[in-house]
């Protein structure tokens, strides 16, 4: 049986009426992984043996669901695609895999990341470049590009990414499925390696936006153990799968996103779903986001603060690698290990980092941005007083060339610049199907351009809806790229 081009919902289906059974669709998948990831470079760890036959009437009937090698799990390595970490074996599991643990989720393999998930190509990890499978030189987005590429490329039904400043959103748009980054605080940081605390979010990637529901469900769940846990637990109203239209729905369309340096395919297929949606009934409402501007730098100082106090606890210890570098004192021997282990973008980011906290540049640059922050929260709270949802474009490049901005670390920041204004201001966001351009390149390759959507914080069952009405009213999530056919 063929199992790469069916949804979560539709593999569980099939093995809950007896059509297949669990050891069938992980062999499908494992024997996938060993054909095509020579290829695609996805996995940092599979766990061959791992299979477990357990009750299929679990909500997952112990359907396999990929990790980030950023999420903690029981005595499987989890690097953070870090020499820092090589090695390192935890003894527990982070919450949200324990949640899906509960509800039968059997997991096959860790996926490639940016080191320490800093970057939006992959290719800051120390151990492999992960491909796009629509465009094999080309970077599958970051940093949880293994977790995209992954599903994209059918060797797994679905995926867990984190989303910070958009490696969920981006990696998901750049592969061509379904990415969804719930409001901050909903799924547990609980033993998932922290990058900036007050921004990371465990998220999904998916073949369908229902089947991001169905993970969201189970993953998302008060956490005593984490203090920025939200409390209570939402369960999504399953009526919302059978709306077909998006009648009453104001959309707002802000022009700050849709401005010049957007590529003209892009811009192309973000118009165009703005047509969809009015041919769904939805009011697209012009608004105005001013403070769009200021995410990036504001990001860029307040996400290595956090990054560079997180990875203090790392000085090569306790696990990793010890330097064998000469050392006069303990000292010394932080430094080397520090100097060797971490790679360029994370020595970047953590002197970054001290810089913007240190005693006289903290009022000018962490205490401002902070407030910035603020303010970039209070923009979308107006918008959200006319519109019930808004969109854009998730990335304003379809996925480039491995290595083209390898050595200008600027333009590649510059690429989150649709996605970190949500991240700032704790917003749940989806990227979902909506066309397909080409690349502006020599190589003119057509490659997936996904709709962002975002709602008001705590609205991701609205965000599902309009999501799900809008992803199938068009044909794009039922493509896969073609080398991947058999
Ligand atoms: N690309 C962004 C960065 O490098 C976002 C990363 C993320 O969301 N983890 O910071």
């Amino acid at each position: 049986m063929n199992f790469k081009d069916l949804s979560l919902e539709e593999i569980i289906a099939k093995i809950k009426s007896g059509e297949t059974s669990q050891k069938e669709v992980w062999d499908y998948f494992a024997n996938r992984i060993k054909k095509y990831d020579e290829k695609v470079q996805a996995y940092n760890f599979v766990n061959e043996n791992g299979f477990i036959e357990a009750d299929i009437n679990s909500p997952l009937a112990w359907v396999s669901v990929w990790v980030k090698d950023i999420f903690c799990e029981k005595w499987i390595p989890t690097t953070c695609a870090s020499k820092m970490l090589e090695n390192f074996v935890p003894p527990y599991d982070s919450t949200v895999i324990k949640n899906l643990k509960t509800a039968g989720m059997n997991s096959l393999g860790k996926l490639n990341m940016d080191e320490f998930a800093m970057g939006s190509t992959s290719e800051s990890s120390a151990f492999r470049k992960t491909k796009n499978p629509w465009g094999i030189n080309r970077i599958p987005g970051g940093s949880s590009g293994g977790s995209a590429a992954a599903v994209a490329a059918g060797l797994a039904p679905a995926s867990l990414g984190t989303d910070t400043g958009g490696s969920i959103r981006q990696p998901a748009s750049m592969c061509g499925i379904v990415g969804f980054k719930p409001s901050y605080g909903r799924n547990s940081r609980f033993w998932v390696m922290a990058m900036a605390s007050s921004l990371d979010c465990p998220g999904t990637f998916t073949k369908t936006v229902k089947d991001a529901g169905l993970l969201y469900d189970i993953m998302n769940w008060y956490d005593e153990k984490e203090d920025t846990s939200i409390e209570g637990k939402q369960t999504i109203n399953p009526s919302i799968w059978d709306k077909k239209d998006l009648k009453w729905y104001k959309i707002g369309l802000p022009k700050e996103y849709m401005e010049e340096w957007l590529d003209e395919g892009v811009r192309k297929v973000i118009l165009e779903s703005v047509e969809k949606m009015k041919e769904l009934w939805a009011e697209i409402v012009d608004i105005s986001l001013p403070m769009t501007k200021y995410a990036i730098a504001t990001y860029y100082i307040l996400m290595p603060a956090e990054v560079s106090t997180n990875l203090a606890r790392y000085d090569g210890i306790r696990y990793g690698h010890n330097s064998t570098l000469p050392h006069e004192n303990l000292e010394e021997v932080y430094q080397n290990n520090r100097w060797e282990w971490f790679g360029d973008e994370a020595q970047r980011r953590i002197i970054l980092g001290s810089y913007v906290l240190s005693a006289w540049f903290y009022d000018a640059y962490y205490k401002k941005a902070s407030q910035v922050r603020t303010l970039i929260r209070e923009d979308f709270d107006k918008a959200f007083t006319q519109v019930d949802a808004i969109i854009s474009p998730v990335s304003p490049n379809v996925a480039w060339k491995i290595g083209e901005k390898i050595d200008d670390p600027l333009k590649m920041y510059l690429s989150d610049a649709y996605t970190i204004p949500a991240s700032l201001a704790g917003l749940p966001g989806i990227s979902v199907p909506a066309g397909f351009a080409i690349s502006e390149d020599a190589e003119k390759e057509e490659l997936p351009v996904w709709l962002h959507i975002l709602t008001p914080q705590f609205e991701e069952e609205r965000l599902l809806e309009i999501a799900h009405v809008f992803e199938t009213s068009t044909p794009y999530s039922k493509i896969s790229p073609k080398w991947f056919e058999d």
